[in-house]
């Protein structure tokens, strides 16, 4: 049985301010929620202040990206740093990364391992684009992002991961993978997890999935046999809509 999980990254959003009064909204209104881990990945400046004002709840704090190394590397943070402020996940790979800060999968998986040797839960996130997919290169790109991503790693590592299935084109565009498409996509993921580590790594690793997720489309995607929670972008800066995710019907 996989606990869901409802991540929402903040991006470059919110001030200190802001990012309180999001958080005091989320605490009161989805500390009864059961059996559901709540993340949020805040701007880096809300972290201390977050990690205060949510001492007392389930609601876990994620660094947005990290540097797999310590020391003369200005304006990089550290996965040491991010749990010394309270983090307990941080977001590898995801596409504005990939894409705005052309991050390679070798530059990710080094990521990946920094981050899981200081104790942090990693959510990596893999996705192809609109023309890969039009190409019906979407497998192919999926298989070699995680084969990369994931490269040395071993299985017992692998139940501090979490991988995330964020097709670019659906990212921010308010076009929302269909149902199928989703499950089909995170059905491969699973698959490969299994040829790539074992059975068990296949059966206990969460697959969230992200790309304009909404109130209106949770339900119908969390249902999917393979979708187990959801990395939510815009719609998670708005306490009403996120709060609605995370109490998605089944
Ligand atoms: C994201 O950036 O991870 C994301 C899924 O964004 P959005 O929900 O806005 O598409």
């Amino acid at each position: 049985m996989r606990t869901p999980i409802i991540a929402g990254n903040w991006k470059l959003n919110k001030t200190v301010d802001e990012a309180l009064g999001l958080a005091k909204a989320l605490k009161e209104q989805l500390n009864d929620l059961k059996n559901v881990e709540i993340i949020v990945a805040p701007p880096f400046t809300a972290l201390a202040p977050l990690a205060e004002a949510l001492k007392d709840s389930p609601i876990l704090l994620a660094g947005q990206n990290c540097y797999p190394a310590e020391g003369a590397y200005t304006g990089e943070i550290s996965p040491t740093l991010l749990r010394d402020v309270g983090c307990r996940a941080v977001i590898i790979g995801h596409s504005e990364r990939r894409h705005l800060f052309a991050e390679t999968d070798e530059f990710i998986n080094q990521k990946i391992k920094a981050a899981l040797a200081a104790g942090l839960r990693v959510i990596f996130c893999i996705g192809e684009t609109l023309t890969e997919r039009n190409e019906n290169r979407t497998f192919e790109v999926l298989e070699s992002q995680t084969r990369n991503g994931l490269s040395g790693l071993d299985s017992a590592s692998m139940n501090r991961l979490t991988v995330a299935y964020e097709p670019v084109w659906a990212i921010g565009t308010g076009q929302t993978a269909s149902n199928e498409q989703a499950q089909e996509a995170h059905h491969f993921i699973r698959e490969l997890l299994g040829n790539l580590f074992d059975s068990s790594v296949a059966e206990n690793t969460r697959i969230l999935y992200g790309g304009s997720v909404k109130p209106e489309n949770i339900d119908g995607l969390i249902c999917q046999a393979d979708i187990d929670g959801a990395l939510v972008g815009g719609a998670s800066l708005k306490a009403g809509d996120f709060i609605r995710i995370a109490r998605f019907k089944q």
